[in-house]
């Protein structure tokens, strides 16, 4: 490497994570010294990257009637929370908990809306105590729940009905949510009887209609599907004689994980716009609920090569991040890229599979990748800022990584590595 300076090449689809020369760059600051500083492994955030997603939404919007509702579940830690609840956004939650942290990061309860398959009689009290703007019912039994719950709790319960389209969202089996033989929402076929019950129900107030088809969505065609069918229903709910007051079509828009094209928010929302207005809509308010496309790209896992060892056929870099850390891989068969946070050479590249430490051959993080590395090299693990820490677990007695935001040139701890006494807390000795 000559000691030219060298211009920072953004990655593809990784705003504000860039190669300067040999060294990776998260804002103004180098991958590997944030790992030497703060240890590994460690996630870190672009704060840059996830408000420019973040306005890429807000600006596609404009003066449109579209309320955004970031969806927790993508990562759900406090100070990303913060961020999003300053520059105005609500929130999508799934369950108490995020219902609770989205309050104590500062949320305005009525900007908070409440999803799931399976609330319970305390989950729902405590989002009509808080105040929420809907609760998203997911089932004819739960219909009953929430009124019951809501008669018991003297607050009428703001409710919209999750429909299942059964429109295939060609992603991943896993996480599609909108096909017939998937356990969300309630079959198109029952919506209109499930509305009528509602309209009977002393304690709901019906205030819209619901659907979520999937996660990592790089096409527009199923969005429109499935507003064309939601705008059906509509159509007969309302001749039936229920006013529904907004749509809520999910979140769902995918990310570039490898060399994916998804649309950008401005082209979804575009779509959205046009096809509402083409059917004499265009006045109804829209609720979206984008979670991963919000902080997806924004976040890298950075770890530390342990080990390297060969077999007869393959080689294997042991790093010290695992799939309790980042379950993707493990859970989907997910591809993330994988980048030196210095890189050498090439002179000794191999062909590695990026393996944890975990006991478990699912325990995996990339496979095949054209590597040249030592023991003690850092590695950034890109595209981490959904679905990596907020799906950690302690598995194998692993305390959970720590976070950083990068702010410019600042970093700033969001989140404290959790200690080993942080595990065992709450365990009690056998009492004889
Ligand atoms: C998971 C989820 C989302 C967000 O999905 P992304 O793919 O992260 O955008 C939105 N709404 C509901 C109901 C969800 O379950």
């Amino acid at each position: 490497m000559s000691h030219a300076s060298h211009l920072p090449q953004a990655l593809p689809g990784h705003p504000h994570i860039a190669r300067q020369g040999a060294t990776l760059m998260i804002e103004s600051l180098p991958a590997a010294e944030l790992a030497r500083r703060f240890g590994t492994p460690l996630y870190v955030y672009s704060r840059a990257a996830i408000e420019q997603a973040a306005r890429a939404y807000s600006d596609a919007a404009g003066d449109r009637p579209i309320a955004l509702r970031y969806a927790v579940k993508a990562n759900s830690s406090l100070a990303i929370l913060q961020l999003l609840a300053r520059l105005g956004w609500g929130f999508d939650v799934v369950s108490g908990g995020e219902l609770a942290r989205v309050l104590a990061a500062g949320a305005s309860a009525d900007k908070v809306v409440f999803s799931g398959v399976g609330k319970t009689d305390a989950e729902i009290a405590a989002a009509l105590r808080a105040g929420v703007q809907c609760i998203n019912v997911e089932s004819l039994s739960e219909v009953q729940r929430v009124n019951r719950v809501a008669g018991e709790t003297g607050v009428s319960a703001p409710v919209s009905l999750r429909i299942n389209p059964d429109v295939d969202p060609r992603t991943h089996p896993y996480i599609s949510t909108g096909l017939r033989n998937n356990k969300f929402g309630i079959a198109q076929s029952q919506a209109r009887q499930a509305y009528a019950q509602c309209a009977q129900l002393p304690h709901l107030r019906v205030l819209g209609i619901d659907v979520h088809i999937g996660s990592q969505i790089t096409e527009i065609g199923p969005y429109l599907d499935a507003l064309d069918r939601v705008l059906d229903l509509v159509h007969d709910i309302e001749r039936d004689g229920v006013r529904l007051h907004h749509l809520d079509l999910g979140g769902g828009l995918g990310i570039r994980y490898a060399d994916e094209t998804p649309p950008t928010p401005a082209q979804w929302i575009e779509a959205l716009s046009e096809r509402l207005q083409a059917r004499g809509q265009g006045h109804r308010q829209v609720l979206l609920e984008p979670g991963r496309s919000v902080v997806g790209n924004a976040g890298v896992l950075l770890c530390e090569v342990v080990t390297l060892k060969s077999s007869l056929e393959k080689h294997f870099a042991v790093v010290d991040a695992a799939m309790n850390d980042l379950m993707r891989p493990a859970l989907y068969e997910a591809w993330q890229r994988i980048e030196p946070a210095q890189a050498r050479d090439g002179a000794q590249a191999l062909r590695y599979d990026i393996v944890g430490p975990v006991c478990e051959s699912g325990d995996w993080l990339g496979r095949d990748r054209m590597l040249d590395v030592r023991e003690g090299d850092v590695l950034a693990i890109l595209s981490a800022g959904a679905y990596g820490m907020a799906m950690a677990s302690n598995y194998n007695t692993r305390p959970r990584a720590a976070e950083v935001l990068v702010d410019g040139e600042r970093a700033q701890l969001i989140r404290e590595r959790e200690s080993l006494q942080d595990l065992m807390r709450g365990e009690r000795p056998l009492e004889n």
